[in-house]
């Protein structure tokens, strides 16, 4: 209710938009009243000038002067200083709207003023009270006031105006004929009329005339002033929603910087100012590595904490450059090269201070578009940028790399093996090598890993390291895995027909390949058409791949052990939940990651942490299997704390079937009994 009535009179709040649109809305308004103010004041003027010098007038000039003229001259200064401010207020010339305030309160008390002045005097004229209504009409309804405003301005000028006017009467045609018929002169002619008028009132019909004029104008006003709140208010409500989506359209929603939309096409413009130094530009690309882990240990909402802290540590630390989310943990900035190594090595000091007990690191790919074949195309920079910092991920003391000739060379790779994988597949460029593991006990295979290698015409034989994650990334993964499980498949119904020894052989899934197709599906027909036995094909699956697609893993790996295949945990203890892992899924084999050995001459603690593991494995009745054992020490101690199997090089590289038989049979590595004869049953 008190709401309504403040709305009603004008007296709620409002916002500066609002207020601020009022404004600018009575300054139109002002142009036309100074504009018809200037007008009408100038005829006047000429008008009686042209009367005076006719002789029509019959008093002395300086009367007219002191009546007329300096009345004339005042409103027409008043109507050009409105008319200057205005006009210099709507082309945002000047900032001070209180001078502009002062000047429309000024501005219409003078025009009310004169309203009622000229009318008093026409009035006893005998004629109509135009000016008066004109001015009040021209104030009040032009200019958007409160309705408390308006009805205080319309009562005052009325009440003056009504005071002046009573005790008078319009007697212009007694005038004449008094005139006409006595001597008198005017002077004493008006002072007989005023003693008249003295013994004689306003008329009942002035009285409600005058009435009715003053509601109507306050009708006029509080109808004007709440048609343009409204629209205010409207134009207020759509100008928000047109901020904000053009708020959503340039910057990010998560860390508040800006996106890539906003990058790109402010980068193009920067890049294209005659005054950029281009020579000294550069893209950079930031990647927090172990975000990942970040996000799974603490959880989303801790994660989002530490992204929106980065973005606004990158932001400081490149004042006036560009800096954007690029995507999930990844950040982009356009910047000068000069000095832009010290600001990255702070940063990447200052990340480390987020970590809590887990490793974080920023990691920084940059580009500079100099030389030949420079691109300033901002998405192919930034493109240069991300594969530069891709290419130090995971070397653990390499925190900065530049785009240069080498990582071009690597770029090109990775599009020939994206765009060649197929016809490497058609035309038999992918090979199985097969690296075997051995037993403890007495060194003899027990099993043989197959891994993947690209014999291509152009590159020459490119390891898995090249272009598993290319795969991955281009999810195209799964024609690789589908093109070994064949191959070994193949290998093995060979090995069988020709009356050779074969181990059982365990083979790479990526995560992917679950999503990407039917592996198990896929490895069940191979084996059916080769005929090989479920006992010879073991699949491993890296520790990696189970922090994601928990339930389509789950229902893989089941599908896979019910069929007979054995499971096998790959590079366990390389992530950050190797332990979660174990308690989730159920594995055959715990094949320990090679970092473990990495550091076993220099560190004591390896020992009694593979001794653990190894326990562990036991008690959860796995068979424990260490890879890249590369000393004699490493194995014997392996043997010594019960790891039943190991793999590396010290008993041999991963290479082709037939240089693995060459080496069996020339007595270097011995293949376990029970697979050294031909073994098919
Ligand atoms: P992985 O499955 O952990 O394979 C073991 C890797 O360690 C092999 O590298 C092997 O050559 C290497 N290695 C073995 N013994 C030693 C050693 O004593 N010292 C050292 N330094 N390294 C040793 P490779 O063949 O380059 O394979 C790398 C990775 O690529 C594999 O790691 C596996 O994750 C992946 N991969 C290989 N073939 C395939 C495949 O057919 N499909 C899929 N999805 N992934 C594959
Ligand atoms: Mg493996
Ligand atoms: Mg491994």
């Amino acid at each position: 209710m008190l709401q309504k009535l403040l709305n009603l009179t004008g007296l709620n709040r409002q916002s500066p938009y609002v207020k601020q649109y009022i404004y600018a809305s009575n300054m139109r308004s002002s142009i036309v009243m100074s504009v018809v103010v200037i007008v009408l004041e100038i005829w006047m003027i000429v008008r009686m000038t042209r009367m005076w010098f006719r002789g029509e007038l019959p008093n002395p000039f300086t009367y007219y002067l002191e009546k007329y003229y300096i009345n004339y001259f005042l409103l027409l200064s008043a109507g050009l200083i409105m008319l200057i401010y205005a006009l210099l207020f709507l082309r945002e010339k000047t900032k001070h709207p209180w001078v502009g305030r002062c000047m429309m309160y000024a501005f219409s008390a003078i025009c009310i003023y004169f309203g009622i002045n000229i009318s008093v005097g026409d009035y006893t004229k005998g004629e109509q009270m135009l000016t008066f209504l004109t001015m009040e009409l021209f104030v009040v309804c032009l200019l958007v006031w409160r309705p408390v405003v308006g009805f205080l301005i319309l009562t005052v000028s009325y009440g003056i105006y009504v005071y002046r006017i009573s005790g008078l009467m319009p007697v212009s045609g007694a005038y004449s004929v008094l005139k006409n018929l006595s001597e008198l002169t005017p002077d004493e002619t008006y002072e007989k009329l005023q003693a008249v008028r003295a013994a004689t009132g306003l008329s009942d019909a002035t009285q409600i005339n005058l009435f009715t004029m003053w509601l109507s104008t306050l009708l006029f006003c509080v109808s004007n002033y709440h048609m343009t709140l409204n629209q205010a208010i409207k134009d207020e409500s759509l100008e928000e929603a047109n901020r904000r989506l053009s708020d959503a359209s340039i910057y990010d929603e998560l860390t508040g910087i800006h996106n890539m939309f906003f990058f790109r096409s402010e980068a193009e413009k920067l890049i294209g100012y005659v005054t950029t130094d281009r020579d000294n530009i550069v893209f950079l690309y930031f990647d927090i590595e172990n975000f990942k882990y970040y996000n799974e240990k603490y959880g989303f909402q801790a994660g989002n904490i530490l992204l929106r802290d980065v973005a606004k540590l990158i932001e400081d630390s490149f004042p006036g450059s560009l800096v954007s989310r690029f995507s999930d943990d990844h950040f982009v900035v356009l910047t000068r090269y000069e000095g832009s190594s010290d600001v990255i090595s702070s940063l990447g000091e200052r990340i480390h201070g987020y970590q809590k007990d887990l490793h974080l690191d920023l990691k920084c790919g940059a580009y500079r578009p100099v030389g030949e074949d420079a691109d300033l195309d901002p998405s192919v920079a930034c493109d240069r940028a991300r594969f530069a910092c891709n290419s130090i991920k995971r070397h653990y003391k390499l925190n900065y790399q530049q785009y240069d000739k080498q990582l071009e060379e690597r770029l090109r790779l990775k599009q020939y093996i994206t765009n060649n994988l197929d016809e490497a597949i058609e035309k038999g460029h992918i090979e199985v090598f097969y690296q075997p593991i051995v037993s403890t006990a007495d060194s003899t295979i027990v099993s043989l890993e197959a891994l993947a290698r690209w014999r291509d015409p152009v590159h020459g034989l490119l390891p898995p390291g090249l272009f598993i994650e290319i795969l991955e990334e281009h999810r195209q993964i799964h024609k690789l895995d589908q093109c070994i499980i064949e191959q070994v498949c193949r290998d093995y119904r060979k090995a069988m027909d020709e009356g050779l020894p074969f181990a059982p052989v365990s083979l790479n899934f990526s995560r992917l390949d679950f999503e990407l197709c039917d592996i198990v599906g896929f490895l069940q027909e191979k084996a059916a058409q080769y005929d090989v036995p479920q006992r010879y094909l073991d699949v491993e699956i890296t520790e990696s791949a189970l922090t994601e697609q928990q339930s389509l893993l789950q229902e893989a790996m089941r599908k896979l052990r019910t069929a007979g295949y054995k499971v096998w945990l790959d590079d366990f203890g390389s992530g950050y939940s190797s332990l979660n892992v174990l308690k989730d899924y159920q594995f055959d084999v715990l094949k320990i990651d090679m970092k473990f050995l990495s550091g076993f001459e220099q560190n004591s603690k390896t020992r009694p942490i593979l001794d653990n593991i190894v326990h562990l494995t036991r008690q959860l009745h796995m068979i424990s299997l260490t890879e890249g054992v590369e000393t004699q020490e490493q194995f014997e101690f392996l043997r010594s704390i019960g790891c039943e199997r190991a793999q590396g090089y010290l008993f041999s590289k991963p290479v082709p079937l037939a240089d693995l038989r060459v080496r069996i049979a020339k007595g270097e590595l011995q293949i376990a009994e029970a697979y050294a004869q031909k073994t098919e049953s």
